[in-house]
């Protein structure tokens, strides 16, 4: 809970927690080392901050603090992934996810409290809209997840990647998704390069540009179908930003830098997932430096939407392979603990519709 008249410090990144210092009449540089505490320690507590000196680690406690998220649950699956649902000050619930692979682990952060976008097979959708998570909101899930963790005594560090495709739409909350990942990237916060921070967009063409400028991050690109007409459907902002234009924003982005825009497309069955829409997909992205991460659709109650059978999910990957593009398909993963892409739901589930989403589930992978 916050303490009135109490600065939380965590969320403010170096310039501000510079700036916090010298208006007290402190020296700038005890911003690196709290940060340091805070981000590369993980401590929450300005007297265990030993480097401080015993008077200013006494003058923090009393007027500032390091402000967190509750852990509500916390959950591994089977398969190695965890979850974490978090309940912030004003009582609304986020989620979480690490993911940990061979070679990386990583965190899949959220950026809102439910989504306004309203793309028609997500479940973030389905309970609309409530508000933008703050910048210590966003930074406290790299925090918990780090501590609960642990990172291992050679000094790697357990989450090596971020990936904001959480709940939310991340450039809807620009500011507080620029200053959360300046931390992210920051030598004192938790030194993460810019290629092992992914940003997931629908699709908001001014804010991509803008990105470029800020913080340019590796970009992913929610875009789920290779005509206006069935993307206008599945994801509605595409009729504020179409297709070419996305498309044309998309290869600014990287420029003439070898890096791609990773381009994701959730396989619906008998929606967009025919051989013609693989290979006009392949012909949307000719000339633009493109991978396609392939989602297999993850279900939940309520949904029109079904899962594409196996065989059809590698017949759009070959087509999309044979036509030159990098191209994987994304394993589902967490889903026992409704942790998979789309599925993030925040609020408290009770058990009956965790039942009835598992039941959803169960259904799909019979098909
Ligand atoms: N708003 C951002 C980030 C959140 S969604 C965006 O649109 O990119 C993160 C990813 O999960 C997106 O690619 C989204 O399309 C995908 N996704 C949403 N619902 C899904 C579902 N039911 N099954 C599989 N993937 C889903």
């Amino acid at each position: 809970m916050s303490v009135p008249g109490k600065i939380n410090l965590l969320g403010l990144d170096r310039e501000g927690l510079e700036a916090f210092f010298t208006a007290r009449g402190d020296k700038s540089f005890r911003a690196s080392q709290v940060m340091k505490w805070i981000y590369g320690q993980g401590v929450a507590d300005f007297r265990a901050m030993t480097n401080l000196g015993k008077a200013l680690r006494t003058d923090l406690d009393e007027c500032a603090e390091v402000r967190l998220p509750d852990i509500a649950e916390d959950q591994c699956s089977d398969d190695g992934s965890r979850k974490w649902l978090l309940r912030l000050e004003d009582g609304n619930c986020i989620e979480t996810v690490f993911i940990p692979e061979a070679d990386r682990g990583t965190l899949c952060v959220s950026s809102q409290v439910g989504c306004m976008l309203n793309c028609s097979f997500c479940s973030t959708a389905q309970q609309g809209f409530n508000r933008n998570l703050t910048a210590a909101e966003i930074i406290a899930q790299l925090w918990i997840a780090s501590r609960a963790l642990d990172n291992p005594p050679d000094g790697s560090r357990r989450i090596s990647n971020v990936v904001m495709m959480g709940m939310g739409e991340p450039l809807l909350n620009y500011d507080n998704v620029v200053r959360a990942m300046r931390l992210m990237l920051d030598d004192f916060g938790y030194g993460l390069s810019k290629r092992r921070i992914t940003l997931s967009t629908a699709g908001i063409v001014p804010a991509i540009k803008k990105l470029r400028e800020d913080c340019d991050v590796s970009l992913a690109v929610s875009l789920h179908a290779p005509d206006d007409l069935l993307r206008d459907e599945l994801v509605p902002l595409n009729r504020k930003y179409p297709i070419r234009e996305l498309l044309d924003t998309c290869h600014e982005y990287v420029g003439d830098s070898r890096r791609r825009v990773t381009f994701e497309y959730v396989l619906l069955s008998g929606v967009n997932d025919t051989d013609g829409h693989a290979r006009q997909l392949a012909r949307r992205l000719e000339g633009i430096p493109a991978k396609i991460n392939l989602i297999p659709f993850n279900p939940f109650p309520q949904t029109r939407y079904r899962r594409s059978p196996p065989a059809r999910i590698q017949r759009f990957f070959e087509i999309l392979n044979q036509a030159g593009i990098v191209t994987i398909t994304r394993k589902t993963r967490g889903d026992d603990i409704d942790a998979a892409c789309g599925q993030l739901a925040g609020r408290f589930s009770d058990r009956t519709s965790r039942r009835a989403r598992r039941t959803a589930a169960a259904q799909e992978t019979r098909l």
